[in-house]
């Protein structure tokens, strides 16, 4: 996977160095000798990642990489802070300041290109949502994106694979301080095992296990449905250098030498979180707006566009089972008279309990849309023409016999509604021919007095009728 990486160092022969190493394995390679630089190109060029130095003169890496992380627009970019100091202290002040890694220097070729493709790999990921969630901010149903810096970092399920016990009990007692929900286990087993039945925020693999490969583990929760998203924090010695990049390339996300330190641990685990979270997030508000964009919001019915989209594609290839298509759609009746008499918010509420009893007494599979202010519709698929009819009466007699109850001066309304039906048989029609077919039919129980039910080439249904059969149903 190409992409575009931002080499920051003030020493311009480290600068050609990592260079070199990028581009021989085709990454596009951007610089910068200082920190004010860096910002620059980071605003102007959208790198895919940046390697940073942390020593500097004027604003040195921290700096740059609290502000790249503070900068909503620039947030999502990983940096890695390339550093000659091996204290885990600093370690623990770039993760905090946002940084996605570390690298130490001399580079370690393994570590640098594990590192790169991996982080290239997960921001591709998140490119993806950020650009859906973008559309949906457009389509103004979403709010303004924030950044990932703003998800909380507590309060996570964590599963910790570890069979030596006073390594768990260190990482244990260690993700406690952040209030994690810790869940030891010894073997890969059992890791599958908890794993299959519960959710977690994070797994903590050891590539030591004495009886099994850490790796495999890994491996196995990568191609499991469930697991695959969840990310992976590798625990390993430095000897196991060329493991960890192997585990990078399955998918795990990051990794943690021993002796662990402790406040390394916090602040690797903080930043999987986070990240995770804020992943979640982005996905949740795009399929929020999706589903914002198919359903009215005044009675969480599906809307206009979704019921003409669905109709045409019943139309289209829904006739293979030569079944009939039932149309029935439903205006109340006076409707305005309730908004004059008790005004707006009652006839809104009134809108939201006839919403409710249409689908209270449809089946699952029927589609009920509002597609104007009082005007609902019904699409009944496969349905015999005498059922099309029971239901028809059916719904009508759930408005008109039962008050609707409402904040209106006496609380309790009487509502009624008219019902236009048309039964489609297979054939060539459009939406507009099929909905103008139960229109008439509606028009027709206008005209007939309202509260009634008409159907094409049926004419207006006898309520006694209906009557004897809703009393059987119920009986
Ligand atoms: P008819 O029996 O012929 O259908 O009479 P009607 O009064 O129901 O029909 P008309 O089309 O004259 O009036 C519909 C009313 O519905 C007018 C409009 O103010 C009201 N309306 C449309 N959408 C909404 C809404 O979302 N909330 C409320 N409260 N009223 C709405
Ligand atoms: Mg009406
Ligand atoms: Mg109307």
């Amino acid at each position: 996977m190409s992409a575009r990486v931002l080499v920051v160092d003030d020493i311009l022969p480290n600068v050609k160095l990592l260079e070199a190493k990028l581009s021989s394995e085709y990454y596009d390679v951007l610089t910068a000798t200082s920190g004010d630089e860096a910002l620059l190109k980071v605003a102007q060029d959208n790198p895919d990642l940046v390697l940073l130095d942390v020593m500097m003169p004027g604003m040195d890496g921290f700096e740059v990489c609290k502000r790249i992380k503070q900068n909503p627009a620039t947030a999502h970019i990983p940096v890695v802070m390339v550093t000659a100091l091996t204290d885990s202290v600093d370690k623990v002040r770039g993760l905090e300041a946002g940084a996605d890694d570390f690298l130490s220097k001399p580079v370690n070729d393994i570590a640098l290109m594990a590192r790169v493709s991996s982080l290239v790999r997960l921001k591709m990921t998140v490119d993806e949502w950020r650009a859906r969630e973008n559309t949906a901010t457009q389509l103004g149903v979403v709010d303004e994106t924030t950044s990932v810096m703003d998800e909380p970092i507590d309060n996570a399920r964590i599963l910790v694979v570890e069979d030596q016990n006073f390594e768990s009990d260190k990482i244990a007692e260690t993700l406690h301080r952040d209030n994690h929900n810790v869940i030891p286990v010894e073997n890969g087993m059992k890791a599958m095992e908890y794993a299959s039945q519960h959710d977690f925020d994070l797994l903590v693999i050891s590539l030591n296990l004495k009886k099994e490969d850490g790796l495999r583990l890994c491996s196995h929760l990568r191609s499991n449905e469930r697991t695959r998203a969840i990310p992976i924090i590798m625990i390993a010695t430095e000897e196991d250098m060329e493991r960890v990049a192997r585990g990078l390339e399955i998918g795990a996300h990051d990794y943690i030498m021993r002796p662990i330190d402790r406040n390394e641990l916090l602040a690797r685990t903080r930043t999987q979180i986070r990240r995770k979270r804020f992943q979640k997030r982005l996905r949740d508000s795009y399929e929020n707006s999706l589903e914002m964009a198919v359903r009215d919001g005044g009675t969480g019915l599906f809307n206009r566009r979704y019921l003409e989209v669905h109709l045409q594609k019943k139309l289209d290839d829904g006739w293979e089972s030569s079944k009939n298509l039932g149309i029935l759609i439903l205006d109340i009746d006076h409707f305005k008279d309730v908004n004059d008499t008790h005004g707006h918010v009652v006839g809104d509420e009134v809108l939201k309990v006839f919403a409710e009893r249409l689908l209270d007494n449809l089946r699952g599979f029927d589609l009920v849309a509002r597609i104007g202010g009082e005007e609902f519709i019904a699409i009944l698929p496969d349905v015999p023409t005498g059922k099309a009819l029971f239901i028809a009466e059916r719904l009508r007699r759930s408005i008109a016999d039962t008050p609707v109850q409402c904040s209106a001066k006496d609380k309790m309304l009487s509502i009624t509604t008219s019902i236009g039906g048309a039964i489609i048989e297979p054939g060539q029609h459009t939406v507009q021919t099929v909905l103008d077919r139960a229109d008439k039919a509606l028009y027709e129980a206008k005209n007939g007095g309202r509260n009634c039910t008409v159907f094409e080439s049926i004419g207006k249904l006898d309520p006694d009728k209906y009557k004897q059969e809703l009393r059987r149903e119920a009986g």
